[in-house]
């Protein structure tokens, strides 16, 4: 399958292009057919297998273009520096829709802004949804990434698990889907979509 064969707009094909990918890449031919049906999704891949274009693409395709409502899309990295390189992708593959991206991390102290992409670490989101007034809502999120899973799992501990009941509780939307990747297959990861993510499809690369 090439990306002619995927169901999506001419426009992200272009801006697919423009990046220098000229094939969808192994974890891309997978994601994006499943992502774009709406499906939940577990995906297994190795970092640069091009994941993160995997689930940018249905992302942008379906959310199309801005819309007044807020957060549309919630993207949760392990740190900063993978918040960052995911907001520069997203900013070249949304090219032209003006669908407004952000991104806030601690190191940033950011103020949330109206944006239809949400780009964050889950500390600082659950510091946001904390304040009081809540500083930011999430009961317009269509869909919540969990990026690099494993990682999360490792380093930010036991709170991890807490933190992302925190903010999934936050995400009131009935039509709420999580889209879960991970390096590595591990028992925490199993254990947690499982429990979380009904009717998941699991994919490893
Ligand atoms: P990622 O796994 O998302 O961190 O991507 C790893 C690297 O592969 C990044 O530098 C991307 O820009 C690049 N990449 C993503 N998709 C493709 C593709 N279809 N063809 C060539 N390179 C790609």
């Amino acid at each position: 399958k090439s990306f002619e064969d995927l169901d999506i707009n001419q426009d992200l094909k272009k801006n697919f292009e423009k990046c220098g990918y000229k094939e969808p890449t192994p974890v891309q031919k997978q994601a994006i057919p499943i992502m774009l049906k709406n499906r939940q999704i577990l995906g297994c891949a190795p970092t640069g297998s091009g994941k993160t274009a995997a689930f940018l693409v249905p992302i942008i395709e379906t959310l199309k273009g801005p819309e007044k409502v807020g957060v549309r899309a919630l993207i949760l990295s392990p740190t900063r520096e993978l918040a960052k390189q995911t907001v520069n992708e997203c900013m070249r593959l949304s090219e032209g829709r003006s669908l407004r991206v952000q991104l806030i991390t601690k190191a940033t102290e950011d103020k949330f802004k109206k944006c239809d992409i949400l780009v964050t670490t889950p500390n600082r989101l659950c510091y946001l949804l904390k304040s009081d007034p809540p500083a930011i809502s999430l009961s317009f999120v269509e869909w919540v990434v969990v990026d690099e899973a494993d990682k999360f799992f490792e380093e930010v501990g036991r709170s991890f698990k807490d933190q992302l009941d925190e903010i999934l509780m936050a995400c009131t939307n009935s039509n709420r889907k999580i889209a879960m990747f991970s390096a590595t297959y591990t028992p925490a990861v199993a254990k947690w979509s499982l429990k979380n993510m009904d009717g998941v499809i699991r994919m490893l690369v």
